[in-house]
């Protein structure tokens, strides 16, 4: 009887000296294809662009081009932001203080900014509201004198 074969898996693709690599030319102001000239371990270190045959460090493509990455603000307008979030509340606002506690969704009014809801709790003091005008950062629970 065989043994039963195990399929090892298959290497990681390393990169070798020659190889074609995509890379960051800023000569090209691109992406394009470069020869590996040198590397260290798995990374290649210097770099030969196929297009404008400059030789320079190595970078990889996308990095330092984050435009859209981590924060997908969306680009709503504040008053838009307001009317959506006041679709969910329904009652009387409740009058806004700065010694009130507040949890999300909390329909509220200020004497200034008027009627707006919760939307974000910036720590135990701090809650952020959204008004017609855009989101404001309120104090609350401010019962406990602050900067003794
Ligand atoms: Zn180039």
């Amino acid at each position: 009887m065989s043994p039963a074969k195990k399929t090892p898996p298959p290497p990681p693709k390393t990169i070798e000296v020659g190889d074609d690599v995509d890379a960051k030319c800023t000569k090209c102001k691109g992406v394009t294809k470069h020869i590996v000239l040198a590397k260290i371990g798995w990374k290649p270190t210097r770099v030969e662009c196929h297009t404008c045959k400059g030789q320079h460090a190595f970078r990889a493509p996308g990095t330092a081009t984050r435009k859209t990455a981590a924060k997908a603000a969306p680009d709503i307008p504040p008053e838009e932001q307001w009317k959506a979030v006041m679709k969910n509340v329904t009652g009387t606002p409740r009058p806004y203080e700065t010694s009130g506690e507040y949890t999300l969704g909390i329909h509220m009014k200020h004497k200034k900014f008027g009627e707006g809801v919760v939307i974000g709790l910036n720590s135990q003091t701090v809650c952020e509201v959204a008004f017609e005008e855009g989101i404001k950062k309120l104090i609350m629970g401010s019962r406990r004198t602050p900067g003794s």
